[in-house]
């Protein structure tokens, strides 16, 4: 296998403008990104944008957007600009594609003078027939070079009459092409399987692989690193590479995506667009520290990498040829921890959107008010709240739901369900009575978990009450649900007045 260059640095991603940024686009991104900043080099942003009828309005500023939330910012091409727009830097530029169109026809013309490319002047229903003939016949379908030996006299008479037409590369007959992989080792193709597949375009765009190339060749770009589809387009790079005389860059193709049964991932097993993660509430540390391991591993049993660790540690040798599989439940995992490890001011901050988005709450400069009861809650309240969820969310759009109960006047459940399963309603009543009369008489400053669960369990024990009786009656009071944290926890982030009224609640539903 080759060895890795590391001089110089210059990586690059090239997306075309034809829709939202994927998982699989990320993981591409990321992996160039810290592969750059790991040996000092640049990373480039190059616009693909040739194919005019997929162009996506919009996909190019979302691209940025995105780059911008994941803090991954390119040393070079297109960026936003404060007030939103696309501007580009760097001095390889342009960097995007269809302001090169005349690079390009300065190039073709280089490869028509070395006889390595050629006119063709088939139309578009002569294609088709072709192609549908060689389908019905099983064959691969592929052009058949009618034009390929066209004499000189005759391209020029129809390019003066001004006969639509493309450029096509000439394909070497029967060549074994070596695509050397930094990730794979070698791999050989034969020209057979290739055809003399279009270069420029009738409307005088070029293609994918031949602006790819020459941009690449001209924006010096020393490692091309890019999803596994692209495998198969690469000899097609290297025979032009070979053509135009030029060295090429290493390539690197990384590991296909898989779902959980091993088959390429697809929409519904979570390859959603890196907007739909982040709306799910995905913190942007979990979801990149996540990526990064889809596909590569420093070769330890460390899971949970900073950003500067990923980039320290981050190296090709350590990238894997077979698939990577996508785990949602892995996510989960990696975006508790880091939920968990979140400061109070910072959970507070993630937690804002998902809580006003749903309704529950609105912020303003100086006050937060319930949506439901029009009252304000203090920064320290809601913070209580959020800490008795902050180990129990998997995602942040999982907050609001989780949290609903503490901000509601209004908990509405079947009286029965207050009644612990070994106790009867007549007990329960009297144990919400003995409750109703702890917490009057509790003092505010003592009004924390820490010190009800002690004077509770010492309650139980004097009275000798089955625990379940009083504090399963306490905790669905205090919840109105099945599942929910612990009663001791609850009551102190409710605060001695809210506990008082929902246990008084109880007890009217019960009477
Ligand atoms: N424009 C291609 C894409 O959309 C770039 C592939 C490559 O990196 O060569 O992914």
């Amino acid at each position: 296998m080759e060895k890795l260059n590391t001089q110089n640095v210059r990586v690059r991603i090239a997306p075309s403008p034809t829709g939202l940024v994927h998982i699989g686009n990320l993981r591409t991104i990321l992996y160039n990104f810290l592969f750059a900043k790991h040996y000092k080099g640049n990373f480039l942003i190059r616009i693909e944008d040739t194919d005019q009828t997929r162009k996506v309005p919009g996909a190019v500023e979302n691209l940025l957007k995105v780059l911008e939330w994941a803090n991954i910012s390119g040393d070079e091409g297109p960026y936003l600009t404060k007030d939103g727009k696309v501007k580009e830097k760097g001095d390889f530029g342009p960097y995007t594609q269809s302001q090169r169109l005349d690079i390009y026809q300065q190039h073709i013309q280089d490869l028509l003078d070395k006889n390595k490319a050629y006119y063709c002047f088939c139309s578009k229903e002569r294609l088709e027939t072709l192609r549908e003939d060689q389908v019905k016949n099983k064959l691969a379908p592929k052009y058949d070079n009618l034009c390929r030996d066209l004499s000189k006299d005759e391209v020029q008479t129809l390019l003066k009459q001004g006969a639509p037409h493309v450029i096509r590369f000439r394909m070497p007959e029967n060549k074994d092409v070596i695509c050397d992989d930094l990730i794979r080792g070698e791999i050989i193709f034969n020209t057979k399987n290739l055809d003399d597949y279009v270069l420029m375009k009738a409307d005088n765009f070029p293609t994918y692989h031949f602006a790819n190339i020459v941009d690449d060749h001209l924006m010096k770009i020393t490692q091309v690193m890019r999803g596994d589809e692209w495998i198969a387009s690469t000899p097609k790079h290297v025979l032009l590479y070979e053509a135009f005389g030029w060295q090429m860059p290493q390539f690197a193709h990384l590991p296909q995506l898989l779902n959980k049964q091993r088959k390429k991932l697809s929409k519904r097993d979570g390859d959603s667009s890196v907007s739909d993660f982040v709306e799910s509430g995905y913190l942007k540390e979990a979801l990149l520290n996540f990526i990064a391991l889809l596909g590569w591993n420093a070769g330890t049993e460390q899971e949970v990498y900073t950003f500067d660790e990923l980039i320290n540690q981050f190296s090709l040798d350590n990238v894997h040829k077979a698939g990577a599989v996508f785990d949602v439940d892995k996510l989960d995992w990696i975006n508790g921890i880091y939920i968990r490890e979140s400061s109070e001011a910072k959970f507070l901050e993630l937690a804002k959107p998902y809580l006003e988005k749903a309704e529950l709450l609105t912020f303003s400069d100086n006050k937060i008010v319930i949506n439901e009861t029009g009252e304000s809650i203090k920064p320290t309240e809601l913070n209580r709240i959020l800490a008795l969820e902050k180990s129990r969310i998997k995602k942040l759009s999982d907050l609001p739901e989780a949290i609903g109960f503490m901000l509601s006047n209004n908990l509405g459940y079947p009286a029965e369900n207050l009644i612990w399963k070994k106790s009867d309603k007549e007990q329960t009543k009297v144990n919400l009575k003995l409750l109703l009369q702890y917490f009057q008489d509790l003092k505010d400053e003592s009004f924390n978990s820490e010190k009800i669960e002690v004077d509770l369990k010492a309650l139980i024990q004097q009275n000798n009450l089955d625990t379940g009786s009083i504090l399963w009656p306490l905790r669905y009071a205090l919840s109105g649900r099945d599942k929910s944290p612990g009663p001791f926890e609850l009551a102190s982030a409710l605060g001695k007045d809210k506990t008082l009224a929902r246990i008084q609640k109880a007890l009217d539903f019960l009477s």
